[in-house]
C-alpha cells in the first residue's frame, strides 16, 4: 500500500494538530534531494507546496522522519515550449501556470481547469508535481493529464524515466512512483487549432473539492475523456470515447457506456450518485467542447 493512502483519512481526522518530530533538509540540487530520499535508514518525504503534506503531518497521518524541501531546487522550476510540447517543472505553482503567457492557446484544457483548484491562497503555493504525486481521486490535474496524454518525467536513484499519465495513477493516493522517485516535470502536447476542449465539475461551493468532474480533449477528432472524483482515482472513460468518436451527437450512448467504470463513493455521495453526476458533467463538458 502506498504511504499516500493514509492521506485519505486526513479530511475525516480530528486528531492532534502537531507534527511528529522530523529532520528538515533543504537541498539545492536534484542529486542531493534523491540521495536524501534514498537513505534506507530513514522514511523521507519530499515537500513541495505543503498544502496537503503539512496538514497530514499535523494530523500525524504522515510521519516522515526527514522532510526534503524541494523549494530550493531551481532544476524543478520553469515552463517552456519544446518540440511541440509544453514542459512544466514539477515545482511550478498553479498560479504561475495560470498566468503563463498564452496558456489558454497552448493548453486550453489546463487553463480551463486551474481556476477550479481550491482558493487563490492554495493556488499560490500548491504545485503541479505535488498534485500529481498525491493522486487525490478528487483532484483536477490528474484527470487533465490523462485527457491530454501527458508524459510525467521522473528522476530517481537509477536515473530518469518517462511515464505516460495513462499508467501513472494506480489507486487512491497511489501512483507508479517509487520511494525515492521525484517528479521532475510534465509534458503535454501543445494544442493545435483544430482541437476542442471542455471541462466541467460540480462542487458545493466554488473552491471545494469536486463532487464529480470531467475533462474532454480532442473533441471532433480522437476524443479523450477523463473523469475525476467518481472512482478510486482519475480515469479515462474509454467506452464513452469510442461512442463519441463514431458519433459525436450520441451522448446518451456515451453516458450509458460509463457503466464500465467502477464508481466509488466518498463523503459527498455513494456510487449511484457518482454515476449520475458523472453523466451530468460529461454532458456539460462535451457540450462545451463541441459548441
Ligand atoms: C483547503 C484545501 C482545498 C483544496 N482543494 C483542492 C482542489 O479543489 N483540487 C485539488 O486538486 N487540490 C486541492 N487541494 C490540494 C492542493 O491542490 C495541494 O496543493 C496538492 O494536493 C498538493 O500539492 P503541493 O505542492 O501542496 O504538495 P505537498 O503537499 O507538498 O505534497 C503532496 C505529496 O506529494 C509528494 N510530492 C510533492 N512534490 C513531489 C514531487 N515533485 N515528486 C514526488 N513527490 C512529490 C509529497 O511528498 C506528498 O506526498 C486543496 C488543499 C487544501 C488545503
Amino acid at each position: 500500500m502506498s504511504k499516500n493512502r493514509r492521506f485519505d483519512d486526513c479530511r475525516r481526522s480530528t486528531g492532534t494538530m502537531k507534527p511528529a518530530e522530523f529532520r528538515y533538509e533543504r537541498p539545492d540540487s536534484l542529486a542531493d534531494a534523491i540521495e536524501l530520499l534514498d537513505d534506507p535508514d530513514s522514511d523521507a518525504a519530499p515537500l513541495a507546496g505543503g498544502q496537503s503534506l503539512m496538514p497530514m503531518m499535523n494530523f500525524r497521518l504522515a510521519q516522515p522522519d526527514v522532510l526534503v524541501d524541494l523549494n530550493g531546487i531551481a532544476e524543478l522550476c520553469g515552463i517552456a515550449v519544446e518540440n511541440g510540447h509544453l514542459r512544466i517543472g514539477a515545482m511550478n505553482r498553479y498560479s504561475e501556470l495560470a498566468s503563463y503567457p498564452d496558456l489558454s492557446s497552448l493548453a486550453p484544457l489546463l487553463a480551463k481547469a486551474l481556476p477550479h483548484i481550491a482558493h487563490s491562497a492554495i493556488r499560490n503555493r500548491g504545485t503541479i508535481g505535488g498534485s500529481l504525486a498525491l493522486a487525490d481521486p478528487a483532484a483536477e490535474l490528474p484527470a487533465v493529464m490523462l485527457a491530454l496524454q501527458a508524459v510525467i518525467h521522473v528522476i530517481g536513484p537509477n536515473g530518469r524515466r518517462n511515464l505516460a499519465a495513462d499508467g501513472f495513477f494506480l489507486g487512491p493516493f497511489e501512483t507508479a512512483l517509487a520511494q525515492a522517485d521525484l517528479i521532475e516535470s510534465v509534458s503535454i502536447p501543445v494544442s493545435d487549432s483544430a482541437s476542442r476542449f471542455g471541462f466541467h465539475e460540480v462542487c458545493r461551493r466554488h473552491g471545494d473539492y469536486a463532487m464529480a468532474g470531467a475533462a474532454v480533449a480532442n473533441a471532433g477528432t480522437r476524443p479523450r475523456i477523463a473523469l475525476f472524483s467518481v472512482a478510486d482515482r482519475a480515469l479515462r472513460a474509454t467506452g464513452a470515447e469510442a461512442v463519441l468518436a463514431r458519433n459525436p451527437d450520441d451522448l446518451d450512448s456515451a453516458i450509458a457506456a460509463l457503466e464500465e467504470i467502477g464508481f466509488a463513493g466518498d463523503l459527498n455521495g455513494g456510487p449511484d450518485a457518482k454515476r449520475q453526476w458523472a453523466g451530468a458533467v460529461l454532458r456539460r463538458a462535451w457540450a462545451e467542447a463541441t459548441a
